[in-house]
This record gives structure tokens, sequence and C-alpha cells, in this order.
């Protein structure tokens, strides 16, 4: 390439560099980011985008925030790592004793993990080896349709088995049980008809179940599906019923999202095991998190040891950052950052209800999401919001932002404008 205005280390990039779900044949474009500052990217061409994505929900805090930024130098200084196998450390302690204190009451045991998929692995393994250790045989879980929970195998096998990856790896990954989404999205609009084939599948196979698994409130990944805490509080009754373990993947809804501190916390909810991760460092450091009630881990612990121990454990730095994350979090006044980014997206994504070619816009929390009937030529779509000024990423019919807690309206404004202007402009093409 002979573009003047794009870095030497791009064609490096091309022949070298795997990006996320992506052909090394046929490589789609990728756009360099030098630097990136509050709410904005900084490309290698000297253009800034204001970012809508939080970087996958994680940068809430916006970019390259003082901070973060002095919590983690003064963690280099010290020590970046160490192992957690015999040895621990002052940040991870205080990292699981913050979580602890703001999850659900009765989530006690915190388990370090490296990523959200690893989380989830943790989780699945937690409830196979608690029905291990009392002695019953329950090597399954159920999931909903169009959940997602992570890239890992067993993290696949529960995601949702249509858009998920099953079929690419049909036969080397768990056969789970799946119950159809639910469908409502305010607690009035929740029927019987919603948890109808729950009940039936834990009637049919609960003695064989270990656990449920769902992401409360908000299914991300698996195409933006808002729905009722009433589904939750009767799935919680569900499996109480049928003595099934109930697992709540809320790596992506956690530390504020949805404009509860967790989505379990709207819901009225506790799960037996929790897994957060995403913005648990505001987007500075890959680092995840499994708690898990004292039953849990009296029942795991009755056999044995939980068979889980990855190399960065309890990395200090990761842990260091996402205390300075969790406490400038709570200490600054994020219910109404939340709520206003709500009101912004809502007003400023309002016009796209009007297009032919969308289907649905929908806004909850600091979650903006314009469905539209087709899905978007992303050949076309991301280069034009990018020469607009704005970072979005479009996926399938979708396009949805999760903009840092921090955005102000004005680019707010310049966000939603951008959106339903390319989408109307996709309709005309
Ligand atoms: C992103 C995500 C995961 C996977 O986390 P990674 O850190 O990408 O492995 C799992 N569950 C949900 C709900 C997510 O949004």
């Amino acid at each position: 390439m002979s573009d003047q205005t794009q870095p030497p280390w791009l064609d490096l990039d091309h022949a070298h560099v795997w990006h996320p779900y992506a052909s090394v044949t046929e490589p789609a474009p990728v756009f360099p980011v030098e630097s990136a500052e509050g709410v904005r990217l900084r490309l290698a061409d000297g253009r800034e985008l204001i970012d809508g994505m939080a970087s996958w929900w994680c940068a809430i805090h916006g970019y390259n925030h003082p901070t973060l930024n002095a919590a983690a130098t003064e963690q280099l200084d010290r020590m970046s790592h160490v192992m957690f196998g015999g040895l621990t450390n002052e940040p991870a302690t205080r990292l699981a004793e913050r979580l602890v204190s703001i999850t659900p009451t009765g989530l006690e045991h915190v388990f370090l993990a490296d990523s959200g998929s690893v989380s989830i692995e943790v989780a699945i393994k937690m409830a196979l080896q608690y029905w291990q250790g009392r002695g019953e045989h329950r090597p399954r879980l159920v999931s909903l349709r169009g959940g997602y929970h992570g890239d890992t195998l067993g993290a696949m096998s529960v995601c949702d088995p249509v858009n998920g990856m099953h079929r690419l790896f049909s036969g080397l990954i768990p056969e789970q049980l799946f119950a159809p989404r639910p469908e409502c999205r305010r607690d009035e609009d929740f029927t019987d008809a919603d948890i109808a084939p729950m009940r039936e599948l834990l009637a049919t196979h609960g003695d064989e179940i270990a656990a449920v698994i769902a992401e409360p409130l908000v299914q991300g990944a698996g195409g933006m599906h808002f729905y009722c805490g009433a589904y939750l509080r009767a799935l919680r009754r569900l499996c109480d019923e049928h003595g099934v373990l109930l697992i709540f993947d809320e790596i992506a809804t956690g530390f504020g999202r949805t404009g509860s501190l967790f989505a379990s916390d709207a819901a009225g909810v506790t799960p037996d095991i929790l897994s957060v991760g995403k913005a648990l460092t505001g987007g500075y450091m890959t680092l995840a998190a499994t708690l898990c009630t004292p039953d849990v881990a009296r029942g795991i612990s009755a056999r044995g040891v939980l068979m889980h121990g990855p190399t960065f454990m309890g990395n200090p730095l990761a842990c260091a950052v996402a205390n300075a994350s969790i406490d400038l979090l709570l200490a600054g006044p994020w219910q109404e950052r939340v709520a206003g980014l709500g009101r912004a997206l809502e007003r400023g994504l309002a016009p796209a209800r009007e297009l032919a070619n969308v289907r649905d816009v929908r806004v909850f929390g600091g979650i903006g999401v314009i469905e539209m009937h087709e899905p978007a030529d992303m050949a076309w779509m991301q280069p034009r919001l990018v020469e607009r000024g704005v970072w979005v990423r479009p996926f399938g019919r979708l396009l949805y932002v999760m903009p840092a807690y921090v955005m102000e309206d004005s680019d707010l404004d310049t966000l939603t404008r951008v959106m339903v202007e390319t989408v109307a402009e996709a309709g005309e093409r």
C-alpha cells in the first residue's frame, strides 16, 4: 500500500494478524488507532472519531483517564504480576472484597479469571463440580436462545445454537438444552407463556441439569434483546423448585450499564453464580471474575478443589485498575449519567423509527439499538460511519451503541444523528 497517511506497520497487520471473527486470506479493512482520549479515538491519519462502542462495553469512564492511569503506574512501580498459586496480593484481595460488597447479597467467594469467556468456563465448572461434590450426576446446562456467553468451547455450548457457532463445532462441544428467549419487554407484559417452556424443560430433565445460565435483562451479542425482570424472578423460583443452580452472566450488563449497578439488582434476583468482566477495569486490561454463594463453594469443596488456575490469575496490575475504576464509578453520579445517556439515545435515535428499512428502535439504560430489516452491508456502512466521524460497528441487522458514561450531550447528538442518517442512506441504496 502506498497510502501516505497510513502507518508503515499496517501492512504487517494485513500480513500476520488475526482480527476478531476474521479471515486472513480476505481480511476486512481495519482502521489504525494512534491514541484515545475521553470518548474519542484518534486514527493514524489524524481523524478523530466519537466512540459509540466503549470498546465493546468496557471503557465506561472514557479513555486515558488520569485516575486509572495513576492506579496503573503506581501498581506498575510495585509489581505488575506475581503468580497466584501459593502467593497472594493486596489489589486482588481488595477487589474480591469490593465485588462481594457491591454484587447482590449472598455471593461471597470470588474467582479472578483473565477474560469473560474464562469466567464462564469457571462458572460452568463450579456448577458441574458442585453436583459432583454432592454425588449427583448432572452433566447438562440449560440456556436461553439468543444468548451469548463467550467463544471458548464450554461457553460456546451455551451460546445460541443457531447464530452461535455450534454447527462448525458439532460433536466437539457439549450438547446443552435451550429454552426460547423471553419476549416480555416490561414486567406488565410477562405472561406464563414466557416461562412455560423453561418449566417444561426443568420438569422433564431437572435431575440431569446442573444449572440454568442467562444474561439478565439484556442479551448482548446474541441480538441486543431486552427482556423483563419478572421472567428472571419466575426463573429463580423454578430453579429453586428443582434444586437447579442459576448462573447470571453480567459480563456486559455489570457496572451500571442498564441503569442499575447490576441487572440482578433491578430484577431483584440473586443468582448462585455470577460472572462479571468487560467494564471491570474500565476498559484498561483484561480481567473477569466469577462469584458464588457459600453453599456452592462448600459443595465444590466437599469433594476436593475447584479445578482451574490461569497463569495470570489475580493479576495485581489489572486488579489495581479495577479497584480504581469501581471507586471512580461509585464516587460519581453514574445513575444520573446512565439515565442521561438513555434520554439522549432515545431522543436521538427516535427519528429512525420513521425509516422504511428499520424494524425496531430500542433503548435501555445506556444502550441504544437500531434494528434494520436486512443485515447491514458492512463493506459500505463501516467506512461511511467513519467518514462521518463516529466509531460504531454494525453487527448483522443491528447498529447499536453503548457509549462511555461520560459522553456529553453534544457528542451523543452527533453520534445518534450520524447513525440515523447512515441507516437512512442505506435504505436508499
Ligand atoms: C463479551 C461477553 C462474554 C465474553 O467475554 P470475553 O472477555 O470476550 O471472553 C461473555 N458473556 C457476555 C454476556 C459478553 O458480553
